[in-house]
């Protein structure tokens, strides 16, 4: 078994025509984790002998002849998407001892299809970061060269498939945290359309922002995971309608050329360009687009993000939920437990977004960036009347080293530069492996990323295999 060149479909029809069986898949991937896993530190659990167990029964689903595509496929799930009966700690130490009442949605469509979890990856702390580095448990290392981060916050989930210690996962993403771990990792990465894949099971960070979606060696991965966690969730109220994925063949892909002037790394933009010229040779019209609201959408995302962040994390006082300090009096006990239970950059979202809600500041800052974001939708909206699709870098730069942005969040939150407007847009976007540059010695991957209108979907899938054939 070669669990480099194993993809989902692949490993699908040797599974079905019993040329493996799942256990010996589970127990492939297993092996790999226990050897490689010291080092990157992709999992804060793995899962052993459920995943033995979770084989065994889509064995007896296979010899019934009754498989369903993900049957059998072990998959890795980020730390903060609940799996009845097992932790789910978000990498915090508040939610350290947390055990999930109940499965999530996407957890039990996954499960009705047999797939085998073999275990929960680390992440930045609530799913703020972009790095990996604000888990509670220790960073995960970048599978390219062990001295990067693997971008974040989803850095646990990229890695593990990057490393071939799973074969897709389940991530989530309210501002980058699948497509920027898995530009740094080298593999596919795919944000949903806001309301496509339901979040009930999802711990909240930012509601207007956050999606589960998913990563896989290829786009095709990616799709397959993503159409078994899709469809309409009475659970959550912003879910959408379920919908057909249809067939399409897109044609104008458009590049905001003002937007990429300043602050991209010259290697990643010659690469970006490079598969531009190769779409352009498959048939692809490419166009400059004006996006004149993009220069605002980190200002706007920095103040929507731990404005909701603020409110969703009250919950983690050590009486709903969360680990409890021993006080003498209530408000002690909130004190001592989210002292002890918070990271750095959990409390800085929870101070900048109490702030920008608070009274005489939240006309000037929350307001307003609530204004500019429709401004910014807008601007999304009127685009797509003109183009199938737009093309940015996933990052500005490679993955950066350990440490590198630590010390100041400001050059932490620039990383996210072409992401973060997809989310405010909540339009889907993917990011494809685009090459890749060499530093110090070491091949580190670059990302492509596509960006499609509302439910548009299926035109990322078309350009991304495009874009992988390139
Ligand atoms: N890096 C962004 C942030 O820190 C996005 C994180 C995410 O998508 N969860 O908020």
């Amino acid at each position: 078994m070669n669990l480099s060149d194993i993809t989902i479909a692949g490993a699908r029809a040797s599974l079905d025509a019993k040329e493996f069986s799942a256990r010996e898949l589970t127990d492939t991937y297993l092996y790999e984790i226990e050897k490689k896993d010291k080092d990157i530190h992709a999992y804060l659990e793995v899962w052993g002998k459920e995943a033995r167990m979770e084989a065994d029964a889509a064995d007896a689903t296979i010899a019934r002849g009754e498989s369903k595509p993900l049957t059998g496929i072990p998959l890795a799930i980020k730390d903060n998407i609940l799996i009845h009966g097992r932790v789910a700690s978000a990498a915090s130490k508040i939610l350290e001892n947390y055990v999930a009442s109940y499965d999530a949605t996407v957890i039990q469509k996954l499960k009705k299809q047999g797939a085998v979890f073999l275990g929960r990856t680390n992440m930045d702390e609530f799913a703020l970061g972009s790095s990996t580095e604000n888990s509670a448990y220790g960073p995960t290392k970048n599978p390219h060269d062990l001295e990067r981060v693997p971008g974040g916050t989803s850095g646990g989930s990229a890695a593990a498939v990057a490393a071939r210690m799973a074969l897709a996962a389940l991530g989530s993403d309210t501002g980058g945290s699948i497509r920027q771990p898995a530009a740094f990792c080298g593999i596919a990465g795919l944000k949903p359309t806001y309301g496509e894949v339901s979040r009930s099971g999802l711990m909240a960070a930012a509601s207007s922002l956050d999606q589960i979606g998913t990563l896989g060696k290829s786009v095709a991965d990616a799709r397959i995971l993503f159409e078994a966690i899709r469809g309409h969730d009475d659970l959550d109220s912003t879910s959408l309608p379920d919908s057909l994925l249809t067939r399409v063949k897109p044609k104008k892909i458009g590049v905001p050329r003002k937007f990429l002037e300043k602050g991209v790394d010259a290697d990643v933009l010659t690469a970006f360009e490079e598969t531009l010229t190769r779409l352009r040779e498959r048939g692809y019209e490419i166009v400059d687009i004006e996006l004149p609201s993009l220069p605002y959408s980190l200002a706007v995302y920095y103040i929507i993000n731990p404005a909701e962040v603020s409110t969703n994390l009250a919950r983690y006082d050590g009486i709903r939920y969360g680990v409890r300090a021993d006080a003498a009096t209530i408000g002690e006990v909130y004190e001592k437990s989210r002292s002890y239970g918070f990271g750095p950059e959990t409390r800085r979202r929870i101070l900048v977004g109490t702030f920008v809600l608070s009274s005489g500041y939240a006309d000037a800052y929350y307001r307003k960036a609530r204004a500019v974001r429709e401004v910014l939708r807008a601007d999304f909206a009127s685009v797509f009347n003109t183009v199938d699709a737009i093309a940015v870098p996933t990052t500005p730069t490679p993955a950066f080293k350990l440490g590198e942005n630590t010390s100041d969040p400001l050059a932490m939150y620039a990383e996210d530069i072409f992401t973060v407007p997809i989310n405010l847009a909540g339009v889907p976007a993917i990011s494809v492996p685009m090459g890749g540059v060499n530093r110090e010695g070491y091949d580190l991957p670059l990302g492509f990323q596509l960006i499609a209108p509302h439910r548009g979907e299926a035109t990322l899938f078309a350009i991304g295999s495009d874009v992988e054939k390139a």
